[in-house]
């Protein structure tokens, strides 16, 4: 799904998906260590400032996520991916994380990279290198980072991480996020990523703050339609879909992974922050409810009969963004959906005269 937050880490062999699917085994799960971050970038659907955090719960102490990470080892979780905030600002940082190591977890880190210095590299040395590293890029100079993130020398940050990374031979990925104020640099990302040797994709998906955060997605995103006008009708029949019998056909993680917010709650992915569930009285307990109150969801009743459905690139992480409800449609959503079926429409009569 476009703007699906299931980390590309998470990408395991079919088999051990479909089985862990099949046997509702938490292969895969993704820990949120903090809402913090040293950047404040305008398009983040996550980050918060104290205040916005102290109204949305407490932060998961060391013991109380060691405890969960135990948990989830017992329950046949493989792969743990850290992030944020920004995963490293965590002032606890390398306690959690060399914990975590010793568990025997296939760690993956999502970070911004400014804090992946020679002296974060010695601590990976000492603690063990993560099975992989995603940084994102959001721009193609400082000046940018200045603009998108409020960060000084962000891009110069970014550039040492990389050559860290690689000289130590971490699995590693750039991905970014293009907003209306960083787009002119994407030519130049893609130069520079190529040079530095590094697999780098971007998405122009930016998702409303579903958490409590602020962000300015409505005004800096790019709007998927804006783009269409320009593919071919072959193109357009790629981006056609089977309408989803239940809410989840579609869905990479459903069934099989969680993500754990800074806070405690126990969800399927970054989006959706409805349905949830406490970790409080054990992540068993937790990841079982969970799985029944997914089960439990419906398609928006308008999407049944809608001619606009195999355009419509909705999941209930989206809707949830978007509208704050995983069962309710959103006007982005079915707009961006109709004006695609009404292009394919035009395109398809014009092939026909
Ligand atoms: S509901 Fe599934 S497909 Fe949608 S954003 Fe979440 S993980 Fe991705
Ligand atoms: S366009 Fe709107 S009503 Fe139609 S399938 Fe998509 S979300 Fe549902």
């Amino acid at each position: 799904m476009i703007g699906c937050e299931m980390p590309f880490e998470n990408i395991f062999p079919y088999t051990i998906g479909k089985y862990a699917k099949e046997h509702k085994i938490p292969i895969s799960a993704t820990i949120e260590l903090t809402p913090f971050c040293n950047f404040n970038c305008i398009m983040c659907y996550v980050r918060l400032n104290p205040e916005e955090a102290s109204n949305q719960g407490e932060l998961l102490s060391k013991d109380k996520l060691l405890k969960i990470a135990r948990e989830a080892k017992e329950m046949g979780t493989l792969y743990l991916t850290l992030t944020g905030g920004e995963p490293l600002s965590r002032p606890d940082f390398w306690d959690i994380y060399e914990e975590l190591n010793k568990m025997g977890f296939l760690i993956s880190i999502l970070s911004n990279g400014s804090l992946i210095d020679e002296i974060a590299m010695e601590k990976f040395n000492e603690y063990g290198m993560p099975y992989s590293v995603k940084l994102t890029l959001y721009g193609a100079s400082n000046e940018t980072y200045k603009r998108v993130c409020n960060s000084e020398n962000g891009f110069t940050k970014i550039e040492n991480a990389v050559k860290l990374l690689k000289e130590n031979q971490v699995p590693l990925s750039l991905t970014a996020t293009i907003v209306k104020e960083n787009a002119d640099d994407l030519r130049e990302m893609y130069k520079i990523t190529k040079n530095w040797g590094v697999r780098f994709y971007h998405t122009i998906s930016v998702v409303k703050s579903a958490r409590g955060s602020v962000n300015t997605a409505e005004t800096s995103r790019f709007a998927f339609d804006e783009f269409a006008h320009h593919l071919s009708l072959e193109q357009l029949e790629m981006h056609k879909f089977k309408h989803p019998e239940f809410p989840f056909s579609w869905c990479s993680g459903y069934g099989k992974s969680f993500w754990l917010t800074w806070n405690g709650h126990l969800q399927l992915c970054a989006f959706m922050n409805g349905p949830y569930t406490l970790v409080d009285s054990g992540l068993e307990k937790a990841w079982k409810e969970l799985n029944e109150k997914l089960e439990a969801l419906k398609n928006p009743t308008e999407c049944e009969n809608c001619k606009y459905s195999e355009f419509c690139q909705r999941c209930p992480g989206m809707l949830c963004a978007e509208s704050s409800d995983a069962e309710t449609v959103s006007d982005s959503v079915c707009n961006t959906a109709k004006t695609l079926y009404l292009i394919y429409q035009n395109k398809l009569k014009e092939e026909k005269t």
